[in-house]
């Protein structure tokens, strides 16, 4: 019997309304039953928009509700640590939104809170759930291109019109902590592994402000001597994205593979020539929150954890750092 699982949440967004009320409609039982936004008139026209039951100002009303299982949080990322520890208080499962705060401190005390409290906490990193990404992770798991040497993943677009807010003029943003994370989430996904250093150049003043980056080029050294060159931007607008993995007895191909969107190929190139690998697209977030639902009924884990959560920012942390220092930084994880 299918149980029904109660969805509070937390931030009237446009990631929320784009794809993640469909991606928890789309789950057996899934239902969002209330909004939280800080402005009640916002609120009731998203509720209302979206066939929302209820809409709420007050978090301690959203999370007292008994009929609310679970919480998606995609508000302003300086909120996410406050609300999240809050959420696993009341003893709410949580679905929160990358970057998962803006320090490893803030982050860490999440994944402890919610561990303590005993709910799920996942990061919502979606490429890990891509047709794409997950046929190259089992590629390279099989040795299909032999030991890895490098990589290079190409993620850079033009920023839409209607994200240029706080992505570009709030320290909170800024395409590292807004777009390069997914990428660090995809590597340390694709290689079961986390870069033991970074170093990092970024530009600003195209798009973003105040030395906010709206351009990134990083290297990043994986264990096993494995380099990984990643080119990221909001300011690019006819870039393709992909990864390119290069391995002694061949390379993988990821082409289009960057996106929200199921989209793209990937091709593996050997010494019989290039091949296109089948692929069944699907959507990505509904694969998140699939095995989040799974994962919080007692069966598997979330595709991306709270610790996943955390790594990847402290990666993303380390590359700001880097930029701003003009140094190669180790990385040390929690
Ligand atoms: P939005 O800017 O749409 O929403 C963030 C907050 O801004 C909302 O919680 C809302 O506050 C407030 N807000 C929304 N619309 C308005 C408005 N017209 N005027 C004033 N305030 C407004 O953010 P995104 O949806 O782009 O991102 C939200 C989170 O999701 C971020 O953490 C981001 O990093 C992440 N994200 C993740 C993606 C993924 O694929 N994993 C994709 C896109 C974003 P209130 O709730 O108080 O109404």
């Amino acid at each position: 019997m299918t149980r029904p699982t109660g969805w509070g949440l937390i931030g009237a967004s446009n990631v929320a309304r784009e794809w993640i009320i469909d991606a928890i409609r789309a789950q057996p039982g899934g239902e969002v039953r209330a909004v939280l936004s800080s402005d009640e008139a916002r609120g009731a026209a998203f509720a209302q928009a979206h066939g929302i039951a209820s809409h709420t100002t007050s978090l301690q009303a959203l999370l007292s509700r008994p009929d609310i299982d679970a919480v998606y949080i995609s508000t302003n990322n300086s909120l996410h640590r406050e609300q999240t520890i809050a959420a696993a208080r009341a003893g709410k499962h949580v679905m929160c939104e990358k970057p998962l705060a803006l320090s490893v401190e803030d982050a860490t005390d999440m994944v402890q809170a919610c561990n303590h409290a005993r709910v799920v906490l996942a990061t919502n990193h979606h490429l890990r759930n891509a047709a794409t990404h997950i046929a190259m992770h089992g590629m390279i798991e099989d040795g299909r291109i032999g030991g890895l040497i490098a990589a290079r993943v190409f993620h850079a677009n033009f920023l839409a019109a209607a994200l240029q807010g706080w992505r570009v003029n709030d320290q909170g943003g800024g395409v590292i902590l807004d777009s390069t994370i997914h990428d660090i989430d995809t590597l340390r996904f694709l290689f079961d592994a986390d870069p033991t250093s970074v170093f990092c150049m970024t530009q600003s003043g195209r798009l973003a402000r105040d030395g906010i980056a709206d351009g990134i080029m990083a290297v990043l050294r994986f264990p096993g001597d494995v380099l990984v060159q990643i080119h990221g931007g909001y300011t690019v607008p006819y870039a393709p994205g992909g990864i390119e993995i290069m391995g002694e007895r061949g390379m993988i191909i990821g082409r289009d593979c960057m996106s929200q969107r199921p989209i793209g190929s990937v091709a593996v190139r050997t010494s019989d020539g290039e091949h296109e690998i089948q692929l069944k697209h699907h959507n990505l977030y509904h694969r998140a929150f699939e095995l989040f639902t799974a994962a919080i009924h007692g069966g598997g884990r979330p595709a991306a954890t709270g610790e996943d959560g955390v790594a990847s920012l402290a990666i993303a942390l380390a590359l700001r750092e880097s930029a701003r220092t003009g140094r190669e930084i180790g990385i040390k994880l929690p």
